[in-house]
């Protein structure tokens, strides 16, 4: 095999796709009018500056962009794109409006996938999703349905395994921009937003402000406004990254599984998927959705198993659903009292016990 590294996508890169909301035909909120620049632009100007950002101080990290100009990438085509590269974080990046003539509302808001019955979030939810009406192909969005409990819940099954990793980083945004920026944050929201329900990995959806406040829309209109807000989001997405370990070796093993019913013959077979000088978290979406991983150091490399087992019928059926994921040169491990022996071995002692 030559590379070190593989079963994985392509390096062990923590890749994060930066979402700038809108663009194009689609310009997002307008604000009070007073300014050219309407939410499309503000979105791209921080989520660009973020991603330099990141690019600059983080070693180990990715960034790719669902637009990186005045451009209008559908809501469907982004989430194709973001499961598609085996993107690690989503990140989509807005600016909010009141509906009415007040323009009192202001401060930011970080929404995670769910359910609300609160106006104001049903209200931020329909704004962002309604751009659905100006796409051309709405054949795409027909399963897509807030309104319906089924649909919900389909959505929300789908998005389960990521949750809590959302809003782990959402509230560190919320927090940075209190801290940092010193902005009034209105929390960590949940709601049913297209590019979260799609995305097959922890997704955040960043309101930075309202551009219907005048106050506000002078701050994010500002450059000292994007540089605090930008510097508030990578300072959040940096604190995300040292929460899972990355870019940081550990020698920690870390085992998720439950450890398997002792047998007579003692005899554990693992399916390895992948192999790489990384310790990256066991979690699924570091897998492809595989749960049940498990890591263990050999020499100067990380080994990563799927599943345990003493059934060899059972792990074989494992290595075909770990290569239906893509771990395509997956193979199955032996092990007897927790050390590694050959297959022949293992087939050998259980077919002498039987
Ligand atoms: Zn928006």
């Amino acid at each position: 095999m030559g590379n070190p590294i593989y079963g994985q996508s392509s390096s062990n890169e923590f890749v994060i796709m930066i979402d700038p909301g809108h663009g194009g035909k689609d310009s997002g909120t307008p604000g009070t009018g007073r300014y050219k620049a309407t939410e499309k632009d503000i979105a791209l100007d921080v989520s660009l500056a973020l991603g330099n950002m990141i690019k600059q101080k983080l070693s180990n990290v990715k960034v790719v962009y669902t637009r990186s100009n005045d451009v209008y990438p559908t809501l469907n085509g982004r989430t194709i794109v973001a499961n598609k590269k085996d993107v690690d974080l989503f990140i989509s990046v807005h600016c909010n409006a009141q509906p009415g003539k007040k323009g009192t509302a202001y401060g930011s808001e970080t929404y995670v996938l769910g359910t609300t019955k609160n106006k104001q979030n049903l209200e931020v939810a329909k704004r962002e999703n309604s751009v659905i009406a100006l796409e051309d192909n709405k054949e795409v969005y027909k399963n897509f349905n807030p309104n319906s409990p089924e649909s919900v819940l389909g959505l929300m099954i789908a998005q389960e395994q990521y949750l809590d990793h959302s809003i782990k980083l959402a509230r560190y945004i919320e927090d940075e921009f209190q801290i940092t920026a010193k902005r009034r944050s209105r929390g960590v929201k949940q709601n049913i937003f297209y590019v979260l329900a799609y995305t097959y990995m922890p997704s955040v959806l960043v309101e930075l402000g309202f551009l219907t406040h005048k106050k506000e829309e002078d701050f994010l209109n500002s450059k000292r406004g994007k540089a605090l807000m930008t510097k508030s989001l990578f300072n959040a997405v940096e604190k995300y990254l040292k929460y899972l370990n990355v870019g940081t070796e550990t020698e920690v093993f870390i085992d998720n599984t439950p450890k398997p019913k002792t047998t007579s013959s003692d005899i554990e077979f693992k399916v390895q998927i992948a192999a790489s000088s990384k310790a990256l978290e066991t979690k699924p979406y570091n897998f492809k959705g595989l749960n049940n991983i498990t890591r263990i150091k050999e020499g100067s490399l990380y080994k990563y198993f799927y599943g345990s087992t003493s059934d060899y019928s059972t792990t074989k059926q494992l290595e075909a659903d770990a290569r239906k994921q893509g771990y395509t040169s997956s193979f199955v491990v032996a092990f007897k009292n927790g050390k590694k022996i050959t297959l022949e071995e293992a087939l050998k002692t259980i077919s002498k016990i039987n």
